[in-house]
């Protein structure tokens, strides 16, 4: 069997056969000869013999044993007359604009949803930049375009990367088990301002409800939405953000409490300072000592059990749903009137943000809407974050957060 047969049916490209093959120092270049005689307009699809001009380029394929292997063909430009422009053509090989073959690009996306940036690129001998290019190249091409279309219930949360002051706003869709649909940088009004806009009136209209956290920014996008863009969802508010409040609230409350024991001299604030994560921590799952520094701070009658039990009550909230949306909206009517009486400074403060929102955060508990899947979410972009992924650009960043995070499925070169 001649050695360019023998390529022929290893490679099996489609659209070309393999013409010579030369050594190189950079490693095994193959040529190629095209099948197709007649070019084609990548942009209209107008056919047409006569090239523009001809050259010759190279691709990085995967590789053959430890060499690197390349494809060199011929590329022609052609004039379209119908485009009235000077185009490239395309091969079927490569993606438009490419180095790489769609079989490199795909093993490199591949890797990319699962491995570390600096592994990816050691491993496949693809420089870093090369694969944030492919894997925006990849996630171009595989994304839903009619991801925004039949939107109705949708969750909007910030994101914070590489530093704590940048941040991203994500659009996920509730009915598709939270996927990302959406991705921008900023986190003011302005950003989810434009998710809208994009949405366009009619998308915007169908919409049945958004979840929010309490953050202003958002709450005044949604509100320009109702008015310009003809918005009726529903807001709710995400119970893992009114929870969060909570926590914050008892961890001021001890910083507070520790503040005044500490000027009147009181030997109980070493207390204070250890209580902080018996605090917070989810009752079922405090440690021995943990539950027995709970029970001092009952028996001492501290005001941090008191409020412990207020952080609690709020939780209450929410597991009171099980018996109806009415339970729920009794028990939060009575700890607005328990919390703002309590004369802990940062829980009077709670109750109330929670008393201006009680309308979203009961409603969050009727649509039984949580951004529990977002949060999910929150952790998966720190893991991209730290695997190396955002600190070249937002943009290389949202791209990795569709690909991760945008039910995209990326197929193995080996897997067709
Ligand atoms: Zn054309």
């Amino acid at each position: 069997m001649r050695v360019t047969t023998a390529l022929n049916r290893m490679l099996a490209i489609a659209g070309a056969t393999v013409a010579r093959i030369v050594f190189t120092p950079q490693g095994i270049v193959i040529g190629l000869r095209r099948r197709a005689k007649k070019l084609q307009c990548p942009a209209c699809g107008l056919r047409t013999r006569a090239a523009y001009d001809r050259s010759v380029r190279r691709w990085r394929h995967l590789d053959l044993g430890a060499s690197r292997l390349w494809l060199e063909a011929e590329v022609r430009r052609l004039h379209c007359r119908r485009c009235d422009r000077v185009l490239t053509e395309e091969v079927p090989w490569a993606r438009p604009g490419a180095r790489h073959t769609r079989d490199v690009e795909d093993l490199v996306a591949w890797c990319a949803k699962r491995m570390d940036k600096t592994t990816v690129a050691r491993l496949l001998r693809v420089s870093w930049e090369a694969v944030a290019r492919i894997v925006t190249r990849v996630v171009a091409e595989a994304i839903d375009d009619y991801r925004l279309d039949e939107l109705y219930r949708i969750g909007v949360d910030e994101i914070s990367y590489r530093s704590e002051h940048r941040y991203l706003t994500v659009v996920a869709d509730h009915d598709r088990g939270g996927a990302v649909v959406w991705a921008a940088e900023g986190k003011d009004a302005a950003t989810l301002g434009s998710f809208f806009a994009e949405l366009g009136e009619e998308r915007t209209s169908i919409l049945q409800a958004v979840t929010l956290d309490m953050g202003a920014a958002y709450i005044k996008a949604v509100e320009d939405a109702k008015r310009l863009l003809g918005l009726r969802a529903t807001v709710a508010f995400d119970p893992f953000h009114v929870v969060r409040l909570a926590n914050e609230a008892v961890d001021k409350a001890r910083r507070w409490a520790w503040n005044e024991a500490r000027r009147s001299g009181d030997a109980g604030a070493r207390w204070v300072k250890r209580a902080r994560w018996a605090l917070v921590k989810d009752p079922g799952r405090l440690s021995t000592s943990q539950r027995l520094t709970l029970e001092e701070l009952r028996k001492t009658g501290s005001v941090l059990y008191r409020a412990w039990q207020l952080k609690e009550g709020l939780r209450e909230v929410y597991r009171m749903a099980v018996f109806g949306v009415a339970a729920s909206q009794q028990f939060l009517d009575r700890w607005l009137a328990w919390a703002c009486r309590s004369r802990i400074p940062s829980f009077v403060r709670l109750s109330k943000t929670i008393r201006k929102h009680r309308k979203g955060i009961l409603a969050a508990i009727e649509l039984g809407l949580s951004n529990s899947k977002l949060e999910g979410l929150n952790s998966k972009i720190r893991l991209i974050n730290h695997r190396g992924y955002g600190h070249h650009s937002a943009k290389a960043l949202i791209a990795m957060i569709y690909l991760c995070c945008g039910g995209i499925t990326v197929e193995l070169p080996t897997g067709r």
